[in-house]
């Protein structure tokens, strides 16, 4: 085992930032522009070079092309490291991370920001015969699926907003398809009753055949089974139910929550590894209205937060509590239509939402903004700094 980057230089502080997903990039890149002039070295390491855009990898999935996202080339010049590796161990108490089983990287400060998967695991078959919207490769092989079919039936399992997005994509592209999209819940079950009826009408105009109130039990290679209602044949099954997170925070004694999120403090520190800041779908984020659930609107600001609590304690003084409120729920319904859900800080539905050409242009604008919005961080670190705070909705008694 090779030590590529051993104990650091006298007086160096060494950040690892691990994952450069919606949150790790937004720490990074502050991070990087917040201790240009200071002894700190900013190294961040994931999976691929390239970026995954997650928000929309169901346009992957339906043949469609997204813009190449160089991670190495956005960080080149801003003082922070690449590494490309699979993250395979965190060693709590060494202060080190193990790479591609190859590697050993120190840290002072980690940044913890691996993200979260989709569950494959609790339902047996799907790990076998589903395909999944986890990655680009994950989105390019069910596009060549889709693409060879020619007809036949695609099940969406999980009628959560990705199945939704999903399930209306794949009826848009392919025509000659049957799309039935079966879960627990009523899609949109989180909207008000304008935006959850537009759209379940979206879903209707592109032939979505909606099955609600029952669980698929088990994915087959032909099928699914669905809970007390038989058996449904699909050619082809996309799993959208559900997400977990990598055990590797676990295994390292960090303290997580039952779903293996680190456990954070008000201020995004791990509650028992203060030098480790948990950020993004890993971590488990308490607010005045309950645990942040995972989103890349809230993700990024969890980054940037991380970022500036390490520049003020580097400087000497005490990081600050983080305080997030939603605001909106933006699905994609096709690339025709759309609904955008405004929300209070505890994501409820308010009264206002956008529907059709309106909410398209709303939802891409949304769905398009990180990339820059890293770039410029880059350089104005303090333009990534504004996200609604929640008000009384995210006020915690006892927190710092
Ligand atoms: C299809 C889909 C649509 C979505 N649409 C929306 C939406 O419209 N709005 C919204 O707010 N949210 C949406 N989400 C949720 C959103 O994508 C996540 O909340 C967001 O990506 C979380 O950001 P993150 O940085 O925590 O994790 P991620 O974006 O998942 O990034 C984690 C990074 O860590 C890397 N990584 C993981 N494990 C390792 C390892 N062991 N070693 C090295 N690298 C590793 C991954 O490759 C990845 O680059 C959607 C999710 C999906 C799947």
């Amino acid at each position: 085992m090779s030590t590529s980057q051993g104990p650091g230089t006298a007086g160096t502080h060494r950040v690892l930032i691990l994952g450069a997903g919606y949150a790790g990039m937004a720490a990074a890149t502050q991070l990087a522009a917040r201790t240009r002039q200071a002894n700190v070295q900013v190294t961040v390491v994931n999976a691929q070079e390239r970026f995954t855009e997650r928000l929309r990898l169901h346009l992957t999935a339906t043949g469609q092309r997204l813009a190449e996202m160089d991670i190495p080339e956005l960080l080149a010049g801003t003082g922070a490291q690449f590494v490309r590796g699979w993250v395979t161990a965190v060693d709590a108490h060494a202060r080190t991370v193990r790479i591609d089983d190859s590697r050993v990287l120190h840290y002072d400060t980690l940044v913890y920001g691996l993200g979260s998967v989709t569950d494959t695991a609790t339902v047996p078959g799907v790990e076998e015969h589903a395909y999944t919207l986890d990655s680009a490769g994950d989105a390019g092989a069910l596009a060549d699926r889709l693409a060879r079919l020619g007809c036949g039936t695609v099940v969406v399992g999980g009628s959560g907003l990705t199945g939704v997005e999903a399930a209306a994509e794949i009826a848009e592209r392919h025509p000659e398809l049957d799309v039935v999209l079966v879960g627990r819940q009523e899609p949109g079950a989180n909207m008000n009753t304008k935006a959850r009826a537009h759209l379940r009408a979206a879903l209707t105009r592109l032939g979505v055949q909606v099955i609600t109130g029952t669980a698929v039990t088990t994915v087959l290679p032909d099928g699914v089974e669905l809970a007390g209602a038989g058996t449904l044949a699909a050619d082809v099954v996309l799993w959208t139910g559900g997400t977990r997170v990598s055990p590797l925070a676990a295994a390292a004694g960090l303290t997580v929550d039952e779903r293996g999120r680190v456990v954070t403090d008000a201020t995004l520190r791990s509650v028992s590894h203060p030098e480790v800041y948990a950020i993004g779908d890993a971590a488990a984020i308490r607010q005045g209205y309950g645990v942040l659930h995972g989103t890349c609107q809230s993700g990024m600001p969890t980054g940037v937060h991380a970022a500036v609590s390490i520049a003020r304690t580097l400087r000497g003084k005490q990081p600050r509590q983080f305080r997030f409120g939603y605001y909106h729920t933006p699905v994609s319904l096709g690339r025709n239509d759309a609904v955008v859900q405004f929300t209070r800080p505890d994501d409820s539905p308010r009264r206002g939402c956008l529907t059709g050409r309106t909410a398209v242009w709303y939802k891409e604008t949304v769905s398009a903004s990180p990339w820059p919005t890293y770039r410029r961080m880059t350089t104005m670190p303090s333009s990534g700094a504004f996200w609604p705070r929640g008000g009384r909705f995210t006020r915690l008694r006892d927190a710092r």
